[in-house]
């Protein structure tokens, strides 16, 4: 039989709590054996999105497809092939052997249960004799990689990841970044990543996307300047980015409307631009990040209280010399902003 290209099909999810909506996905798709990543505010719909994608909670209305098939929570299909790491993983007060062999034994997968173990301590770089620790003695960074490496050892189809580096120290962010890379390279897991560290995230997915207000959108490369907005005449708004500069836009949907700018729409140049009515704002390039998917570098330039997305080629980057630290001139016009309205 020829398993269909995604692992994930929705179609007009939506999820709300009680009145509260918090998500409205009209379609998305994941493929099987990719890596996503999922950036966006808090309050985005990122942990409501992957806990639907881990089939502990149903829509409100509409279809999750897993693998071409609809699933529902604790269905055979998904029971234990999907597996949701949550931001704050919940540890059993006992051993982390006992921690790690709780999901095999629940399937009923009982045979070498110490090699299994082992191996999946392993895959987050920790070594055997972490087994016998309660889970008790483990400092943050240590008692995630051992909630990761629970989940690793299902050897799950798809592996759900909410803001697993959010309080760890950079060793173990890079720990979990080969572990998520090794089961995707070893069982060809599928992998859903939400996570702010946008450099850890570009670092490791094959593709990224952004959230605002439950919808998901665009590449991730894109900029988010949020309202309110202040109208300045009949098609001109501003949002002050600090105490004396702003940046232009045509009429947004509504006043606090998010205006998204896509990579290719911003300029960076070492002078001001004179161009007529067009935004031009000083920044500071305040990091890099390799993209892996693209073979390029996604920058974050500073202006004011907006972080700016941009992508460089490396040749961009020793030419103009744009290390951490510069500053750069960023330029828009104010009709290149696009808006979500949520
Ligand atoms: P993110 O993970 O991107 O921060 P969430 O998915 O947690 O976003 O939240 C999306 C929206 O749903 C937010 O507006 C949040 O306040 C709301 N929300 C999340 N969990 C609950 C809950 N248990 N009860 C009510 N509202 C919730
Ligand atoms: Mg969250």
């Amino acid at each position: 039989m020829k398993l269909p290209k995604d692992i994930y099909t929705l179609e007009n999810v939506k999820y709300a709590y009680g009145e509260k909506r918090a998500l409205s996905v009209e379609k998305l798709s994941v493929e099987a054996s990719s890596i996503v990543g999922l950036m966006g505010p808090n309050g985005s719909g990122k942990s409501t999105l992957l806990k639907l994608l881990a089939f502990v909670e149903k829509p409100t209305s509409g279809k999750i497809l897993y693998k071409g098939k609809p699933a529902a929570p604790f269905s055979r299909s998904v029971r234990f092939q999907v597996t949701l790491l949550t931001q704050d993983p919940y540890l059993m007060r006992r051993s982390v052997f006992d921690n790690i062999a709780y999901g095999l034994r629940l399937r009923g997968d009982r045979e070498h249960l110490d090699e299994r173990v082992a191996e999946a301590l392993s895959m987050v770089g920790l070594g055997p004799e972490f087994a016998r620790r309660s889970s008790r003695e483990l400092s943050g960074g240590e008692a995630q990689r051992v909630a990761l490496a629970a989940r690793l050892a299902l050897k799950p189809e798809a592996l759900l990841l909410d803001e697993p580096t959010a309080s760890v120290d950079a060793r173990s962010g890079q720990f979990i970044r080969e572990a998520s890379l090794n089961a995707r390279e070893r069982w060809g897991t599928t992998l859903v990543i939400a996570s702010h560290d946008l450099q850890w995230l570009h670092g490791i997915c094959d593709r990224t996307c952004h959230m605002h207000r439950g919808v998901v959108f665009g590449t991730g490369l894109e900029t988010l300047v949020f309202g309110p907005w202040r109208r300045l005449s009949e098609n001109r708004w501003a949002k002050d980015i600090d105490e004396d500069r702003k940046i232009v836009v045509t009429a947004p949907p509504s006043e606090d409307a998010a205006a998204v700018l896509g990579w290719e729409k911003i300029r960076l140049s070492d002078a001001a631009s004179r161009a007529d009515g067009e935004n031009c704002v000083k920044g500071v390039v305040s990091r890099l990040a390799f993209q892996k998917s693209a073979d390029r570098i996604v920058g974050t330039v500073v202006a004011g209280n907006v972080p700016f997305t941009v992508r460089l080629s490396e040749d961009q980057i020793t030419r103009s010399g744009l290390i951490p630290g510069k500053e750069v001139y960023i330029s828009f016009k104010p009709d290149d902003a696009e808006w979500i309205s949520g």
